[in-house]
């Protein structure tokens, strides 16, 4: 297999009848940027920057968050690079955050851009840190966990604040800046043309956003085989968001573990994704799929039973009667 995946890699990332995708793949750690070359992934799709805090003992001092993003960049060659600001609390606790809460709900809490726009002083840290990291370069900023479009706003002003701060000191700025919200939260897709317009690039992020959708826990054990993420009410939010994104002319890609299943990355091209980030040993599999993909007859499938699943079968069972097919 592992030989398969390795001579897939010079093979044109398009499915059989020649539409292309791109299949990124997420990281969040220097030890992760080898298998950019490993994986032939097309570039990283997330790069969760809350990692380097996760591991460390104190908050990484701004030069520490500078040497990391630079090493990155210089890594990936030129690929595109999507950092996440930092993502942090609810179960992502820092042990040396002295300013952390107890919480009923950390999942719904004080979290990532919710926590940063709070703490502006860790988010202006950071955001200079990747801006002097990516001079001469385009930085792809993303913003976890957002729920409504003024958050946006407000991370937007401290960027421009950071800008005008390092061009004021006549530093090397990027060559351009593209700002994207990660969607996570249901909220959001009840505007989501407001959203498109908004930012330059919409990544969804399953993991959380089916979480939301479904009301259940992303790590409790006890409910994980109880709903499906290729059930129909969720691939009709999927659908919805790459929809909004054609629509808009707003780049939408997906980052959550939903990316680095075959079939359901099989589902998610066929709702219209063309771009999709996965952990990196997944890419090698994920590809062996699209290369022998039919899209022609999988958009012809979800036309058929979407909206009205054949023989009211549950949407897993169809598209693996429709891959086994073919
Ligand atoms: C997600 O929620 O799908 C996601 C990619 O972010 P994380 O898994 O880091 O919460
Ligand atoms: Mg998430």
């Amino acid at each position: 297999r592992q030989e398969v995946y390795r001579e897939l890699r010079k093979k044109p990332s398009t499915t059989r009848d020649g539409v292309q995708v791109d299949l990124l793949m997420n990281a969040g750690l220097a030890v992760d940027l080898p298998q950019l070359a490993e994986s032939g992934a097309a570039g990283i799709g997330l790069f969760r920057t809350e990692l380097q805090f996760m591991v460390a003992s104190t908050f990484p001092r701004a030069e520490a968050q500078e040497k990391l993003y630079r090493d990155v960049l210089e890594a990936a060659r030129g690929k595109p690079v999507t950092f996440r600001t930092i993502d942090i609390g609810g179960d992502k606790v820092l042990p040396y955050f002295k300013g952390a809460i107890q919480e009923e709900n950390p999942a719904l809490g004080w979290r990532a851009i919710r926590l940063t726009l709070d703490r502006p002083g860790l988010l202006r840290t950071q955001i200079r840190a990747l801006l002097k990291a990516s001079g001469g370069r385009e930085l792809k900023l993303m913003l976890p966990m957002v729920t409504e479009l003024g958050e946006i706003a407000q991370a937007r002003e401290i960027i421009d604040r950071e800008v005008r701060h390092l061009s004021r000191f006549a530093h090397h700025l990027p060559t351009s800046l593209k700002l994207g919200a990660m969607l996570e939260v249901p909220s959001l897709l009840f505007q989501l043309d407001e959203l498109m317009k908004a930012v330059d690039f919409v990544s969804v992020g399953s993991n959380d956003l089916f979480q939301f959708v479904m009301a259940v826990d992303r790590g409790n054990t006890q409910l994980a085989n109880r709903f499906d993420t290729l059930s129909a009410p969720f691939l009709r939010v999927l659908k919805q968001i790459a929809d909004a994104g054609v629509r808009n002319h707003t780049p939408v890609t997906l980052c959550g573990e939903l990316a680095g299943k075959p079939i359901s990355a099989m589902a998610l091209i066929g709702l219209g994704f063309r771009s999709i980030s996965m952990s990196p040993a997944s890419i090698g599999p994920v590809k062996a799929m699209l290369t022998e993909l039919p899209l022609d007859e999988l958009e012809a499938f979800f036309d058929d039973n979407l909206m009205a699943p054949a023989q009211g079968l549950p949407m897993r069972a169809l598209l693996q009667a429709f891959a086994d097919d073919r």
